[in-house]
Formats: structure tokens, sequence, C-alpha cells
């Protein structure tokens, strides 16, 4: 029987990558040794951060007046490298809050400047996004804010919000290759990786050349972004296996046929699973269908105490991590690059086996 893993992160990583790696474990470029035991300064592994870079790029087609950091930390590191960056002490930031996330953004950049919540999904329970206008940015505020997409609440914006001259910074952890970007329209786009660019410990930061050089004195050389654009992100050991993996999945993307494919191909996965929820009389997504993401899908069942049995099922069909966020109860699918439509599949016909017994 197959597994499909609807983890929300660490979360799936493409077959094809983890064999790529089981075989390579042991003796990587034919050096004898594995990836993870050889200096991230030797020739090969400069090479495969050269390589990796060079491949985001091109994935992304991000302009070449833009910065790729390989960075640690995760998305919260960033909570607190964005506004030691890019910020000067006293200076305001725009938020556009649409959930959890960038409510912990919120909060921690309060350590280092003043934050204006200018758009908040909070009274509609983050279940549908609010709106921001280009009339309620502050023309004088350091940056703007924003979460693409919300990994809990399950709510994703479909546009690049328009914040009018004053750079633009996206928590993009859940949604980055997810689907084409126009690289152009940010400040600064990071992302955690460790849902659709590799294991957990690395970070991607992709910064405008713009943005670089007004860091703060304080900031901490392996958060400052001008020194690791000059240090090619290796001011310190980077996370080198991490690096590896990920520089696998760019490969995998690119032999997938890039960001329109594998775009399509999550729309369509998350299509079948909105359309069956909303046709089923026990299941339900409780966020506003324009609104809603295509990378996490919480849904409820109308009867709470089949949840756990639900659950059970779930697990011996082989269906894994479907448990939503414990701050949402319920159910969470998350429909990542590598989590494939035969899994959606799997995962459609169990719900409605499920609703036809209960
Ligand atoms: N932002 C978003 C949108 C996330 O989904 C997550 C992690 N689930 C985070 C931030 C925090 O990421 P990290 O654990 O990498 O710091």
């Amino acid at each position: 029987m197959p597994v499909y893993n609807f983890s929300a992160g660490p979360a799936a990583l493409p077959g094809a990558v983890l064999a790529r790696i089981g075989e390579e474990l042991g003796d990587w470029q034919g050096r004898g040794v594995s990836v993870m035991e050889v200096s991230h300064r030797s020739r090969e592994f400069v090479q495969l951060a050269d390589r990796s870079e060079k491949r985001l790029r091109r994935l992304l087609k991000v302009p070449d007046k833009y910065a790729v950091l390989f960075m640690q930390g995760g998305a919260t590191g960033q909570f607190a490298a964005v506004p030691l960056n890019i910020s000067q002490p006293g200076e305001i930031a725009d938020f556009i809050v649409s959930g959890y996330w960038g409510e912990k953004a919120v909060a921690q950049s309060r350590c280092y400047l003043d934050p204006n919540v200018i758009a908040d999904g909070r009274e509609h329970d983050y279940r549908r996004l609010p709106e921001c206008t280009p009339e309620s940015v502050d023309g004088d505020a350091a940056y703007v804010h924003y979460t693409p997409n919300e990994t809990i609440g399950g709510v994703e914006y479909r546009d690049v919000p328009e914040v009018g001259g004053v750079p633009l910074v996206a928590d993009y952890s859940s949604s980055l290759l997810s689907e084409p970007v126009d690289v152009s329209r940010f400040g600064v786009i990071y992302a955690g990786a460790q849902k659709n660019i590799g294991p957990a410990g690395l970070t991607v930061v992709i910064v405008s050349d713009e943005l670089l050089g007004r860091a703060r004195a304080e900031t901490p050389s392996v958060m400052n972004y001008t020194m690791l654009a000059s240090a090619k992100s290796m001011a310190n050991t980077p996370p080198t296996f991490a690096w590896y993996a990920a520089d696998l999945v760019f490969e995998w993307l690119e032999a997938e046929g890039g960001l329109d494919v594998i775009g399509a191909q999550n729309a369509r996965k998350a299509a079948l699973l909105y359309n069956t929820i909303d046709r089923s009389d026990l299941y339900h997504n409780p966020v506003w269908p324009a609104h809603r993401s295509r990378m996490n899908v919480p849904f409820l069942l109308t009867s709470p105490k089949l949840e756990n049995e639900f659950l059970v099922g779930a697990e011996s069909a082989g269906l894994r991590y479907l448990k939503g966020h414990r701050s949402v109860g319920g159910m969470r699918a998350s429909l990542y690059n590598a989590v494939p439509l035969a899994a959606v599949e799997a995962l459609v016909e169990y719900m409605r086996e499920f609703e036809r017994r209960a």
C-alpha cells in the first residue's frame, strides 16, 4: 500500500530526490564519503552552491539585481533579520496580517521598530483575507510585510498587494516554488525550506540589491544580507546537507517542467480536494472560497466526534499527518509540490468512503 504524506512541514520530499539521496549517501561525487562529511569550502561543495543558486534563479526567473541567499534560522529568524537589515530604529513598517504567522512577524518586529498593522484578517477569524489598498500604505514606512500563504489558516493571496513605492516583503515559506511569481514586485522574499524547498535548516532569501548596504550596525553577521551576499552565503558553515537536498529538489522541479507545470498540477490537486469537501455533507472548509490556499487545506467534520475515527482510518489507509494544527483543530491536508495527484485521489476516495459509512 502506498503511503502519502500530507504533513504541513517539514513535509513530503519528491520520491526521486529521496532515492538519489539514498544512492549518494555513502559516496557523493565519487569521493567515497557523504556530502555531510565534506568542507563547505571544498571544490565540490562550492560547485553545488553555485549550481543551486543558478537553478533557483532559473526556476523563479530572478532578475539579476536580486541577491539569492541561503541562510539559517528559518522564517522566524527572518522576522528579526528583515527589520535589522532594511529599517532603522524608530522607523515604522506596515503589516498586512492574514493569520498566525503574520502575527508572529509583527510581534518580533516590535523589538526593532514600530509596526503598524494596516490590514487585519482577525475580525473574520482569518477565514478571509484582509483587503489592502495602496492608500492604506504609509509612504514613509520602511517596508510592507505580508504572508502570501498562511499555512495554518489556509488562506492565500492570489494577487500581489499594490503598495506603491514602498518595498514589499513576503514570507513565502509555504508557497514559494508552488507556481511562478514575479520577483520584481518584491523587495525581499524569504522562505523556510521545509515545505517546497527541502529539509529544515535552510532558509532562502531573495533580496533586491537596492536594499543591501542598509543593515544596522548590531546586525549579527549570519543575518546580515549584505555580508552574506558578498560571502556567497558562506559567512560561516551553512547547513550543507539541507542545501544539497534543496539543489536536488530544484533539479527535480526543472525536470518536471518548471513552475508553470507544477503550478497547474497544484491547482488541479487543490480543486479536487475542495470540490470533494464542498459537495459533501460531512466535511466543511471554513475559508471564503476566493481566498482558499492551494497548499494547505484545513477541513472540519460536521460531527467532531468522528474526527478521531477519521484520522485512525486515514492512518491505516496510508494517509499520514492529516491532523489539523493544534490552534484550529480538525484536519489539514498540505498539498505541496512533492504530494502527487495520486495522493489527493487516494485522500478523496477515503473521504467519500468514510462519509458513506458515517
Ligand atoms: N511563516 C510561515 C508562513 C510558516 O508556515 C512557518 C512554519 N510553518 C513559519 C513562518 C515559521 O517557520 P520556521 O519554523 O522556519 O521559523
